[in-house]
Order: structure tokens, then C-alpha cells, then sequence
């Protein structure tokens, strides 16, 4: 078996060092537990996180254990009654290449009714996070202005397709020429915007917003929330999704004071975590899975080839190498 491990607590942007790649023996199911032999696995901003031992939503990864997260993976040996050999499992055992687990920790895919890696994107947590997130907080009204920011992320394609099916105005912002192309040609955005290269945000922004933002779906936090911020109409809605651009900081990074722009909107702006709403993750799961079969949404997955490639894949969260949802490919089904 292969594992990667934490093997120290970065301080700011993690580096390889801060994991190790070991071998060991294949580990062998107890009763009522199945092998998994991975073959997806998932990198996520949320693991920066738990890499350090801040107080978090989670609780931080011990040092010189397995990262765990979100898996794809297939049974390669039973002992247990209700899954068999060959079945595709969704798992949480994290990044090596096969596991022993539980079988009611795994939830069997059916690989008939959508491609097994959208169990880690589209219709998995992150697309779970676009959907209760711009729903529940966004409520999206028809013809309202709604801004996406890491638009062309994996939670940021789908906020934004999903506020295009609510008949809304949509503007990305994302950082690079391909990413911009794909959200106007693909997504069909009304406006998208490239942070990087774009001198001055708040005024492209007040143009591609004529009417201000009504909905500013934020992944990213910082500089360019400010300037969002600073557009909001009376009402408008933030759900606070993440703040991706201040995950590796060391010291805390004090902005414009943006309350007195929320009073003067009154704007609602609220934190969530997907898990808020695990009673309702079959409906959304549901829900996207019906948008995608009708075209309605669509989605894109940026995949790293090769276990040895896990971090450099995470790390390229963080340098915005992904277009879409980031996996690694372990192994061929
Ligand atoms: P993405 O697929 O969006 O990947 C991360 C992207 O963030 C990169 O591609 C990059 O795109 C962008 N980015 C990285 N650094 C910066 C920066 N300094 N400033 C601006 N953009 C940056 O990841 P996810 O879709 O999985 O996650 C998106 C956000 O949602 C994260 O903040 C994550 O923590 C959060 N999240 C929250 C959940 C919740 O329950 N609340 C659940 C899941 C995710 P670019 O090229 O555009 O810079």
C-alpha cells in the first residue's frame, strides 16, 4: 500500500516537505468491512485547514497520519453483506491507495447514472455547497445581479450556473484567460472578470454590474470581496462560502471595515458549511443530478495523474491550476 501522510504543520504555503509518501502492507478487512482500492481521490482548500491546529469546524489532522478526504474507489475484497466485489464506493479514507472501511462509512455509487468521479464534484460536496449555499442564503430572484468569485472553481462553476437557471444576470471573477473563456463560452456568463490582470476590480466590476450586486456567492475572501463589497445593493445576500485567498496567511489580514457597508444595504451575510444541511443532501444531490441531465448544468474536472502526484495537485488550489473540480487518478477502474 501507498499512504501520504502529515508529517509537519505548514506555516503558510505548504510545501512537499510538510508530507511523506510510505509504503506498507494492503491492509485486510475485518468483519463487516470491505478493501478499497482508490481510484480517485479528491484534493479540497478545506484540508489547508485541518493541516494546521487552529480551532476549526474539524478538528486538525494529527501529524504522521494519513490525510483524510474524499475518495472514489473500488471493492476489491468483501466481508460484508451488503457490498460485493466490483462495487463503486464513495469513501472518506483520504489519500492512499487502498483501505480497509466500514461498510456503512462508504455509500455505493451507481456508475450507470452519472460518471463515478461526479461523486466528488457536481454532485458531491462541492456542487452540494454551490447548491444549499446560493439557494438557502443566495435566494436568487429573476433579473437580480448576482457575483461569483473562484467562479471557475469547482463550488464556483456550479453557484454560477445555478443563479443562470434562476434567470439572474451572472458575473465571475476568476484568475486566468481560459478559466474567463471558459465561464462566458461554456457557462454562458453574462460577464466574467480576471482578477489577475485586471488593474483596477471595483470599476470593472461597477461595469460589468450596472445595476449592483444583489448576491455575491464568496469563495475567496480578501481584496476581492472588498470590491464587491463595496457594490451591493439594498437586500443583498453573501453567502460566505470560503476565503480561499487567506488560507496560507500567517497573521491576520485586516481589510476595509466592510460593516458599515452591510448596514447601510442591509445586507445579509452568513457563514455556512455544507454539513449544515446533511438532512437535505439527497434533494440537492437530486436536483443537480436533474440539471445535468437536461444540460441545464455543466461541468468540467482537472485531473492529475498518478498517487504521487497528490500533493502537487493540492497545492495547485492555491496557485489556481484547476479548471473545475481537482482530482487525482489512482488507479483504472
Ligand atoms: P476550487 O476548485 O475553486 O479551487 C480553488 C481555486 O481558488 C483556484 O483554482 C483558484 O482559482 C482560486 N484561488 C486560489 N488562491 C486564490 C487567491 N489568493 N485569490 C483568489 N482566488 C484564489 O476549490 P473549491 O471549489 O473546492 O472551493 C472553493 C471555495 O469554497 C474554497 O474557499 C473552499 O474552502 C470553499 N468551500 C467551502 C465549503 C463549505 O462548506 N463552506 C465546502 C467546499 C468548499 P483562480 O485561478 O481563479 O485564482
Amino acid at each position: 500500500n501507498q499512504q501520504i501522510l502529515l508529517v509537519k504543520r505548514p506555516k503558510g504555503m505548504p510545501k512537499e516537505e510538510h508530507f511523506q509518501l510510505v509504503e506498507g502492507p494492503i491492509p485486510q478487512p475485518g468483519e463487516g468491512e470491505v478493501l478499497v482500492r482508490t481510484l480517485y481521490l479528491s484534493v479540497d482548500p478545506y484540508m489547508r485547514g485541518r493541516m494546521s491546529d487552529r480551532k476549526s469546524y474539524v478538528p486538525p489532522y494529527p501529524l504522521n497520519e494519513v490525510v483524510t478526504g474524499g475518495v472514489v474507489g473500488e471493492v476489491v475484497q468483501s466481508r460484508a453483506a451488503d457490498l460485493k466485489e466490483g462495487d463503486i464506493v464513495l469513501a472518506h479514507y483520504g489519500w492512499q491507495k487502498y483501505a480497509a472501511v466500514k461498510s456503512n462509512q462508504v455509500r455505493k455509487l451507481n456508475p450507470e447514472l452519472a460518471p463515478i468521479t461526479t461523486a466528488l464534484g457536481v454532485l458531491g460536496m462541492p456542487g452540494l455547497t454551490a447548491y444549499f449555499g446560493m439557494l438557502e442564503i443566495g435566494r436568487p430572484k429573476p433579473g437580480e445581479t448576482v457575483v461569483v468569485s473562484g467562479a471557475a472553481g469547482a463550488v464556483g462553476t456550479v453557484a454560477a450556473q445555478i443563479a443562470k437557471i434562476k434567470g439572474c444576470r451572472v458575473v465571475g471573477i476568476a484568475g486566468s484567460e481560459v478559466k474567463i473563456q471558459y465561464l462566458l463560452d461554456e457557462l454562458g456568463l453574462d460577464a466574467a472578470i480576471n482578477y489577475q490582470t485586471t488593474p483596477n476590480l471595483k470599476k470593472a466590476l461597477a461595469e460589468a454590474c450596472p445595476n449592483g450586486v444583489d448576491i455575491y456567492f464568496d469563495n475567496v475572501g480578501g481584496e476581492i470581496s472588498d470590491a464587491v463589497i463595496s457594490l451591493l445593493n439594498h437586500g443583498a445576500r453573501i453567502p460566505l462560502c470560503g476565503q480561499i485567498s487567506l488560507y496560507n496567511l500567517e497573521k491576520p489580514d485586516i481589510g476595509p471595515r466592510i460593516q458599515p457597508q452591510l448596514l447601510i444595504t442591509s445586507a445579509l451575510m452568513k457563514g455556512f458549511i455544507v454539513t449544515d444541511y446533511v438532512d437535505r443532501f439527497e434533494e440537492g444531490t437530486r436536483q443537480l443530478a436533474q440539471w445535468l441531465k437536461t444540460g441545464q448544468l455543466k461541468y468540467t474536472e482537472h485531473i492529475v495523474e498518478g498517487f504521487e502526484n497528490t500533493v502537487k495537485a493540492f497545492l495547485g488550489l492555491f496557485t489556481g491550476e484547476n479548471l473545475g473540480k481537482q482530482l487525482v487518478k489512482v488507479a483504472e477502474r
